[in-house]
């Protein structure tokens, strides 16, 4: 005897009129709506020295609020990391690695990386609050803007390229928050330059990894730089070994 698909007799079927259906129904709206946005400066190009990386939180100096943190470039297997939630498992990949920096930290990584405005794959950054508040848990509000100097080495000279970078946005915006980012970029920008080991400026733009194996590959950190003719690995600076 089967357990399912029993059939009423039509005998016992109730006759019903049908109901109109309904075009429109009342309803509530929602929404969310973020908005992030970031700006970057031209290149500075630094002659690789001593703690190197250890003098880029100094370029935050006269405009960092409160404690400036340093992020250096991810692992290799972190490069698929994502802050955006609706990317698992990326996103809990990210949440675990930076769980420990501070919140400030974490909404620059989320507003820069969101924007593409630097490459945690073979930059680091140092950031901090630039201007604005933090809500009781220590989060930049919406109008505040975060960031600081971003660098990676250059692949054929060695040398450092840093960067201004600010950052800003969430659930709203100001109408002067574009203006004082402006204006701390420049700030930042100054510094970078006041560095005694600064020799010039360089375009915006960032080093692309070519697509698929082939390049040169990091003996010391194992960044794939992807292109053959590069003497330094741009992500720790070490002179690449030819085999
Ligand atoms: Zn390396």
């Amino acid at each position: 005897m089967p357990l399912f698909g029993k059939t009423r007799r039509s005998g016992q079927q109730k006759e019903t009129t049908p109901q109109p259906l309904f075009e429109e129904v009342t309803s509530q709206e929602f929404s969310l709506k973020l908005s992030y946005s970031a700006k970057s400066s031209e290149g500075v190009r630094l002659k690789a020295g001593p703690a190197m990386v250890a003098r880029l939180a100094s370029m935050l100096d006269g405009y960092v609020k409160g404690l400036s943190e340093l992020v250096e470039p991810v692992p290799p297997e972190m490069v698929s990391a994502t802050p955006f939630i609706a990317r698992m498992p990326g996103s809990a990949q990210w949440l675990q690695y930076h769980h420990k920096r501070s919140p400030v930290t974490r909404h620059a990584l989320v507003v820069l990386e969101s924007v593409d405005a630097v490459d945690m794959a073979f930059e680091t950054l140092a950031c901090g609050l630039l201007d604005g508040e933090t809500d009781t848990l220590g989060y930049p509000d919406y109008n505040a803007i975060v960031g600081g100097v971003a660098s990676h080495w250059d692949e054929i000279t060695g040398d450092m390229i840093v960067r201004a970078v600010v950052g800003w946005g969430g659930k709203g915006a100001r109408g002067d928050t574009d203006r004082n980012a402006a204006h701390l970029l420049a700030g930042l920008f100054n510094n970078i330059r006041a560095d005694t080991n600064a020799v010039g400026t360089v375009p915006a733009e960032r080093p692309v990894a070519a697509a698929g194996p082939g390049g040169a590959v990091c003996a010391h950190c194992g960044f794939d730089s992807g292109h053959e003719r590069v003497f330094y690995c741009l992500k720790c600076g070490m002179r690449l070994q030819r085999g």
